[in-house]
């Protein structure tokens, strides 16, 4: 009889939802991420302060660097858990922002602090910051898990169906979604060992150009002991307000780019 109570007991406060379970699922501690953009050809001076909002309202304390010619040190990166690249190398952004463009130097120090370990996010056009064919250019291929390379392209800008197709602590409790008007990446690079975690379909009826293929939308990867969040959802910040799901699987992505956990619920 006792042992029967003390079950129906188990079962109500298993059911009934605690007022907990509707607020914020807060990491071990705030992490510290560093957004690097300066240059991207995107209007990377609209899309860095959203970024920076939907992260800090996360509960994360977001640092900006529009000067990662300065700020790209080993010593200064020591600082954060994460590093969210909003940055594409151009040149019109190195003449008009000479400190955004990365020296040797900085190159390899966001080289060594991946490979040691530091989480990385690539957002959208980030996927295509280097794409020459130096010993960087194909590093930082490997670095980022792969993305648009130079055989990337996107058609028409469109509203579409974003599936996920793997259970991952970024995509739990999140299956599908319609995203807003938006670029959808086609033929990006996805290197051996990456982990796709969701995909959109390609559809011809929208652009003669497109694949007809479900396309990687989110993909994740290592490089060394870092682990790596690709996305290449969110052209402007209208796109990235289109799709709550789009904005929880970033924040999501950060987190676990940062620590190998997600904490960030679902709606
Ligand atoms: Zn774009």
């Amino acid at each position: 009889m006792r042992g029967t109570a003390l079950l129906s007991i188990l079962a109500i406060w298993w059911l009934v939802p605690t007022a907990e379970s509707h607020e914020l699922v807060k990491p071990p501690k705030a992490l510290r991420v560093l957004i690097i953009t300066g240059d991207h050809g995107h209007a990377w001076r609209e899309t860095t302060p959203f970024l920076k909002d939907l992260l800090t309202k996360a509960g994360h304390q977001v640092d900006v660097t529009e000067t990662p010619r300065k700020d790209l040190t080993a010593e200064n990166l020591a600082k954060y858990d994460v590093l969210v690249l909003n940055y594409r190398n151009t040149p019109k952004g190195a003449k008009e922002n000479p400190e955004s463009v990365w020296s040797e130097e900085n190159k390899q120090a966001f080289a060594q602090a991946v490979r040691n370990g530091k989480g990385l996010v690539v957002y959208h056009h980030a996927s295509a910051a280097f794409v020459g064919d130096s010993d960087w250019d194909r590093e930082f291929e490997k670095i980022i898990a792969g993305g648009w390379r130079r055989q990337g392209y996107h058609g028409k800008m469109h509203v579409f169906v974003v599936t996920v197709r793997k259970e991952h602590p970024i995509t739990r409790g999140i299956k599908e979604f319609t995203h807003g008007r938006d670029e959808l990446y086609q033929n990006s690079v996805i290197p051996p060992g990456v982990e796709i975690l969701a995909t959109a379909y390609s559809d011809k009826n929208k652009d003669p150009k497109n694949t007809g293929l479900h396309e990687p939308m989110i993909w994740v990867g290592h490089y060394g002991k870092g682990r790596v969040y690709h996305n290449v959802l969110g052209h402007d910040v209208e796109a990235m307000k289109s799709s709550r799901q789009f904005q929880i699987l970033f924040i999501r992505g950060v987190e676990w780019a940062a620590t190998g956990e997600a904490y960030y619920p679902a709606d």
